[in-house]
Formats: C-alpha cells, structure tokens, sequence
C-alpha cells in the first residue's frame, strides 16, 4: 500500500468574483494539470451579506461542470432555458454545463446573514464538451452518511464509500466528492483509486495529512497529494472536516477563458463569437 502525501499546501487567497462577491480562491486559472480534471475551488462562506449579495449575475459556461455545496444560507439560481430553484442549506447543485447554459447564482443567506457555500468546476472531456446541459439537483436528505471504524462521518455526495453511493452517478472522470468530520485524537485511513488526482480543503478544525507530517493543516488549507492507493489524516486534540474531491486526470489541451473551458483557442473563439451573436446555446 502506498500513503499518499502531500505534494502541494497551499491557503486559498481572498478573490473579488461575479459583480462584487469577496471569496476565497483555492486553485483555478493557475496549474491546470496538477488539478486535472479539476479546474477551480472557490469558498464563499461569509457572515456579512454585503461580501456576497452582489452574487453572480448572468453569465455563461461550456464545457465543464460546476458544482455547488451549500452548509448555511440560500443561493438562487436561474437559467435562460427557465430553469429555476433554490439551493439551500446542505443541498449540492451538480451542473453540467455542456454545450451551454447562461445563468445567474444570487447568494441570499439565511436570516442570520450567514452565505456558507463552495463551488468546484470540473472538467469535461472533449468528447462532452458539447453535451446537452443537465442538472443533478441533490438535496441534504439525498446525501448518504457512512461511520467509519475509526468514527469519521462521511457524506457521500459523489462516488462510492464502501457499500454507499452517493446520489451523483454517470460522471466521466468518475469523481469523489466527500464531506469528511475525523474525530480529535483519530487515525483516519481512506482508499484512493491508484491515477486519480486527490484533493483536500479543510473547513473547520486541524489535521496532519500525512503519516509523518509535523505540522497540522487548518481552516482554508488546501492540500494536494501525490498517487497513492490510501490516504492517512491524523487529529490531535481537534477534530477536522475537510472536503475531498478526487477524479481520474483527462489530460487533454486546456483553452480557458473566465467561465468557459474549451481544448482549444479557435474553440473559445467560437464559443465567445456564439455569445455575443446570441447563438450561445445550442439545445433548448
Ligand atoms: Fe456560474
């Protein structure tokens, strides 16, 4: 059994987003391959309303998917294909954008003025890229949680957990995405699929993400490890939650530019052409 450790730590970096929304940015517009098939993590938690009210009006994506998880608060969201609803606490949007949707998320809070939320962007494969949109609207309930032997409680939001699935299947890169609590004082040992890019983002509390590790990671850490079969997390006398996303590494061509992703630059072209011409989407 090979331990992964980490190649990369990093803290996610205070970001102005959408028309004014103060965030926190872990990775994207950077090392595309060391995150491939991810492109970006964003957390907007907030307990000031005017960090995220301005939210992210209407605007486009091709060729990748969002994925959105609330903890605390409501995020509005419509599209121009009429698409409406709310996602609220514990909820998960997993949107595919394919060919093409244009929308907006307006985050709203709770009544306490709490906006805690993440969003992840996954890549497509470019035989997907120009897939019809689609939505997985997954709310708390759907969400499977699994005890561990060494007491972590994990929700299953995407991929398998033992015997437990969580609710979004049918993905390409044949993602994880987990919301893992590890008890203080714990060892915590998770299988990883031997290739898939692994990467974790603590949310609350402090861990050693590696067997040897001398120095815990806290809130706001990301981390990255390297190919491995398993991973090991250790808590002292704090417990830690992390999310933990992992998926199988496309290694096609990246073209980006803000909110689309194509492999090409005569694709991105085509796509900003499309949008400005009012030729944007292509399945109604
Ligand atoms: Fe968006």
């Amino acid at each position: 059994m090979t331990i992964r450790t980490p190649v990369k730590i990093s803290q996610s970096i205070p970001t102005l987003e959408g028309a004014g929304v103060h965030l926190r940015r872990a990775f994207g517009f950077g090392d595309t391959a060391l995150f491939d098939p991810f492109l970006l993590f964003d957390d907007f938690r907030s307990d000031h309303p005017d960090q995220y009210l301005k939210g992210f009006p209407w605007h486009p994506h091709r060729g990748i998917e969002t994925i959105t998880y609330v903890l605390a608060g409501d995020v509005e969201h419509g599209d121009s294909l009429g698409n409406r609803g709310t996602i609220s606490s514990g909820d998960v949007q997993w949107m595919t954008a394919g060919s093409g949707i244009i929308h907006q998320e307006m985050p709203k809070g709770d009544e306490r003025g709490r906006m805690h939320g993440f969003q992840l962007w996954c890549n497509l494969p470019a035989a997907e890229k120009m897939c019809a949109p689609r939505y997985r609207d997954v709310t708390a309930a759907m969400i499977p949680t699994v005890t561990t032997a060494d007491g972590a409680v994990i929700m299953v939001i995407c991929g398998r957990v033992g015997e437990t699935a969580g609710p979004v299947e049918d993905i390409t890169i044949a993602p994880q995405y987990l919301d893992i609590t590890v008890p203080a004082g714990a060892d915590f040992s998770h299988p990883t699929r031997p290739g898939d890019t692994v990467v974790a983002y603590v949310i609350d509390g402090s861990a050693c993400f590696a067997p040897d590790a001398k120095t815990e990671s806290g809130n706001c850490s990301l981390l990255v490890f390297s190919d491995g079969d398993r991973l090991a997390v250790r808590t002292a006398n704090r417990q830690a939650r992390f999310l933990l996303f992992s998926g199988r590494p496309l290694r096609e061509p990246v073209a980006w530019r803000g909110p689309i992703v194509m492999n090409t630059e005569e694709e991105l072209q085509t796509a900003f052409r499309e949008y400005h011409e009012g030729t944007f989407l292509k399945h109604r």
